[in-house]
């Protein structure tokens, strides 16, 4: 059954976008109707975008993902997760709980299980050299033993299939909304999610925790969601966020408002920061060259501006 908060969100929704949108990424009648045409004028929305802090960036995202150690390691962690998980007895007794020393040998299992991987990140995998694959073996462990230590082994987390992102069209548009989620729970309350993050600002971690609400509740149409826990390993700590119309308001507002950047984005202005120095529109964007001091079209880096920090490395999500 769709609970009421479901649907006031999903109309908040519904009426966010077509005040920025118009009839723009629209589907049915004047909207793309076949496969093809409707993936192209997708406008896919992921949790990151939200958190983006120049709009004039947040308008043009980049395409420049590319596969590594610090970028695969939570996806592997996940087939790792679900395999230690599988491995329960059918009926386990009461109190069951997983065995983390079964860390290391479930991982090299799972390197040796190509079918339960996604068919371009084995392949990735299997490009690597030996010493590549020990980094990333490693770098899985390491996230692993992070999630496990603060989220413990009871018997009924269900890890998410990293093969399935968790991406869902919102109703009658071509606007897709993804967000990262890790596991879910059930509970008598109702489910229960939880996101495993880096993210440093309390803001920041807020819009995850309200995304994956938003979209498993107000755009799926399905369970009732209960809490939201984000998980921090770097800091080992745990966050839970109550789910209320404040949460789930201030995710659809920066959906919508992120939807207006996208749709136009001659209109976004720029927002200089210490991340310009990694920004993929920095050669043509004025004001990032001059809080660099640099010129455009000149390469900038530490010795053009500032150091780089780690939170410039942590914005890139080049930080382990
Ligand atoms: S260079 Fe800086 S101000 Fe310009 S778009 Fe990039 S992040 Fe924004």
């Amino acid at each position: 059954m769709v609970s009421s908060a479901a649907t006031r969100v999903a109309a908040r929704l519904e009426a966010g976008l077509d005040e920025v949108l118009g009839d723009a990424h629209r589907r049915g009648p004047g909207g793309p109707g076949r496969s093809a045409d409707l993936r192209r004028d997708r406008l896919v929305i992921r949790s990151h975008d939200l958190l983006e802090p120049c709009p004039r960036r947040a308008s043009r995202p980049a395409d420049d993902y590319e596969d590594r150690v610090v970028t695969t390691r939570r996806r592997v962690g996940l087939l790792v997760l679900r395999r230690l998980w599988g491995e329960a007895p059918p009926v386990p007794p009461r109190g069951w709980r997983v065995d983390p020393g079964a860390l290391g040998p479930t991982v090299r299992a799972v390197f040796d299980t190509p079918d339960v991987w996604p068919l371009q990140l084995w392949e990735w995998t299997r490009s690597l050299d030996q010493a590549g694959r020990a980094a990333l073996a490693a770098g899985v462990v390491t996230w692993c033993d992070g999630v496990i230590r603060l989220v413990g082994t009871a018997r009924d987390v269900s890890w998410c299939d990293p093969s399935l992102p968790i991406r869902r069209d919102v109703p009658g548009r071509a606007v897709g909304l993804a967000a990262t989620l890790d596991a879910t729970r059930r509970t008598m309350e109702g489910e229960r999610l939880l996101v495993v993050t880096g993210a440093a600002s309390p803001t920041a971690r807020r819009v995850l925790a309200g995304q994956a609400v938003l979209v498993r509740t107000a755009v799926a149409r399905r369970d009732r969601v209960a809490r939201v826990t984000l998980a921090m390993p770097p800091s080992g700590q745990l966050e839970h966020h109550v789910v209320d119309d404040a949460l789930l308001d201030l995710a659809v507002d920066r959906v919508v408002e992120h939807a207006a950047l996208r749709v136009r984005p001659d209109d976004a202005p720029p927002r200089p920061s210490r991340s310009c120095v990694h920004c993929h529109l920095l050669d043509e964007c004025d004001a990032g060259s001059e809080h660099l001091g640099c010129r455009p079209g000149v390469v900038a880096g530490p010795a053009a501006g500032r150091p780089v920090d780690d939170q410039d490395r942590r914005h890139q999500g080049t930080s382990t």
